[in-house]
């Protein structure tokens, strides 16, 4: 193995000698940050603005942004998986206004609509129609995709659910959500148990099953309540009407209340050419700023001394070569399973078997341009061509493999490069490598096409491109070995200066916010010289959420 190759920029200088002068800031100490996410992102950005110490990246793919990063296609840009940004964190929504400031006025469809949207009055706000460096507020929109026709998201028993369903059908889920009411299960052992508790059997079978059980490829009965406890929250039938109620009486302000469910936002906020813009000017700023970012590297291994990491080794992935390189502190945010099982000497057998068995979904987006949409715009909101208002379409369905449709028009009218087409991101979940992912790039175009023509969004004559996107380990799950997972904690943290971050790096099933918040904290924690880790697992962007974990799921994680 190579220790250093001059002519890779990775290595260019060396390490200790090669000191770094940044706005009057020398930075002899390096701290090494595997992957370019939103997470490293966040971290190597605080690092150059609050320490001495240099960040290095190293991204394995050729992108910025990890899954948040945005991918253009012949001039239609892809959100893979839509990215609302939204947090009850004022740093996170501080920092993101800082990098791309809130619009001051409105954007080329709320313009030519002349709709209402709350604009920032900060002196100097930008102009979407003028400038690209800008924040949008866009207004969520989604509903279920039930036997062909639309239902609120998340589920009311407003009158249009009950016209939909028909007074039998409703009548049934009445009387089997009151019968959950005064008969809860006691002790949620499962998903099913907790979606059951909240919403009753019959409600939960109609809107909740298929499309859960796509995401998670399981039955919900083998799925930890810990997955309602974070991504349903309080919501519930009750906490739903009251928020319509709300509604009618409270107008929303740019995406920032802190008294709202998470899955009941209203309002989002939104980079003009969706969230890897954000994640790419982060990454300017960064290498401005003397921060080295090394893109398709891959770490594959993590040397250890004592109860410190001491250096990496890094795989050129366009030239094969492989080098190490040392620093002083590390941060990673690859996936924590190839994380322990990249360490060196290995991990306890026990640490590495828990590793080994620790389970993600993936994700196929594909993207579909249609020249119109075979659902009609039957709701109040008025859209551009009168396309329906969605930003998101849940698929309940069994016959179909779709789980949810992204609508980019109504995330940003700059995503697509023409205003008259209609730009489609079809979801569906798998597990890498097996037959679904495998499939080639034509099938995984044709089942879609198919799909969506069967359920009645578009006809097959309207489709005019495509393209198909995989995205490995989009989720970290729940089951598994997940529940001793403790034992990887226990490992890790006993490495003074490796601090694990973001989504895949704690294998927290958790938003951007979550993921810039646990850099923030190791940040903090460099800074501060401290080698404690529990302010970083500790993280929670939802303070109603400790409380609700503790009432509901009733054990420690
Ligand atoms: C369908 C979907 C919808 C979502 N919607 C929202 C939303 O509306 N709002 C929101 O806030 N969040 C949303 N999220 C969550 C958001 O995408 C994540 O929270 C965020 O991307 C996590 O950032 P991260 O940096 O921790 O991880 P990632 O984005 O996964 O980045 C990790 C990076 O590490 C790199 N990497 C991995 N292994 C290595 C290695 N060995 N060496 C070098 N690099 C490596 C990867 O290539 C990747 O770029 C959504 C996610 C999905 C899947």
């Amino acid at each position: 193995m190579e220790r250093k190759n001059p002519r890779d920029p990775a290595f260019l200088g060396g390490r200790a000698a090669d000191r770094t002068i940044v706005k009057g800031t020398m930075r002899t100490r390096d701290c090494i940050i595997v992957g370019g996410g939103p997470a490293g992102l966040t971290a190597a950005l605080e690092l150059l603005e609050t320490t001495d110490v240099r960040p290095v990246i190293f991204e394995s793919t050729g992108h910025i942004g990890g899954i948040a990063r945005t991918i253009d296609h012949k001039g239609n840009r892809i959100d893979v998986g839509g990215h609302r940004f939204y947090s009850k964190s004022d740093r996170v929504m501080e920092w993101w206004n800082r990098i791309l400031p809130l619009q001051g006025f409105p954007a080329r469809d709320d313009l030519l609509l002349n709709r209402q949207v709350p604009l920032s009055t900060a002196p100097d706000s930008p102009d979407p129609e003028k400038t690209d460096k800008v924040m949008l507020v866009r207004r969520r929109h989604s509903r279920i995709f039930h036997r062909r026709k639309f239902f609120d998201y998340p589920v009311t028993l407003g009158f249009g659910t009950v016209s939909g369903l028909g007074w039998a059908q409703t009548a049934r889920i009445g009387m089997s959500y009151l019968n959950a009411r005064i008969f809860p299960i006691q002790d949620e052992k499962s998903l099913e148990d907790f979606l059951v508790n909240r919403f009753g059997r019959e409600l939960y079978r109609t809107f909740f099953r298929d499309y859960t059980e796509k995401v998670w490829g399981i039955p919900c009965e083998r799925i930890d309540p810990e997955w309602g406890v974070q991504r349903v929250k309080g919501l519930s039938i009750s906490k739903a009407l009251s928020h319509a109620l709300q509604r009618l009486v409270s107008r929303n302000s740019g995406g920032s209340r802190k008294d709202t469910e998470t899955s009941l936002i209203d309002r989002f906020r939104y980079p003009k050419f969706g969230p890897g813009q954000l994640w790419e000017e982060v990454a300017r700023l960064v290498e401005d700023r003397g921060g080295e970012i090394h893109r398709n590297h891959r770490v594959t291994g993590l040397r250890c001394e004592g109860t410190r990491i001491v250096d990496v080794t890094v795989e050129n992935l366009l030239t094969g070569a492989s080098l190490t390189r040392e620093a002083d502190y590390f941060l990673s945010s690859m996936p924590v399973k190839d994380l322990i099982l990249s360490l060196s000497p290995p991990a306890p057998l026990v640490v590495r078997t828990v590793a080994e068995g620790l389970r993600y979904r993936s994700l196929v987006t594909i993207g579909l341009l249609v020249d119109k949409l075979a659902v009609r715009n039957e709701t109040r909101i008025e859209t551009l061509n009168g396309i329906v208002p969605d930003t998101w379409i849940y698929i309940q369905d069994g016959g179909v493999r779709l789980g949810r449709i992204q609508i980019f028009n109504n995330w940003s009218p700059y995503l697509v490069r023409d205003g008259k087409t209609v730009w489609l991101g079809l979801e569906y979940f798998c597990d890498e490598g097996d037959d679904f992912w495998n499939l080639s790039d034509r099938e995984l175009l044709e089942l879609a096409i198919e799909e969506l023509c069967r359920i009645g969004i578009a006809g097959q004559a309207d489709v005019r491109d495509g393209v198909a996107i995989r995205e490995p380990k989009a989720y970290p799950a729940y089951y598994g070995t997940y529940d001793r997972f403790p034992l990887i904690r226990k490992h890790v943290d006993t490495i003074e200066n490796l601090f694990l971050i973001g989504r895949n790096g704690m294998h927290r099933y958790n938003n951007m916010d979550h993921a810039m918040l646990t850099a923030m904290a190791a940040v903090d924690g460099i800074r501060t010289k401290s080698t404690a880790k529990d302010p970083i697992w500790s993280v929670n962007t939802e303070k109603e959420h400790l409380e609700e974990r503790g009432r509901s799921a009733g054990k420690p994680r």
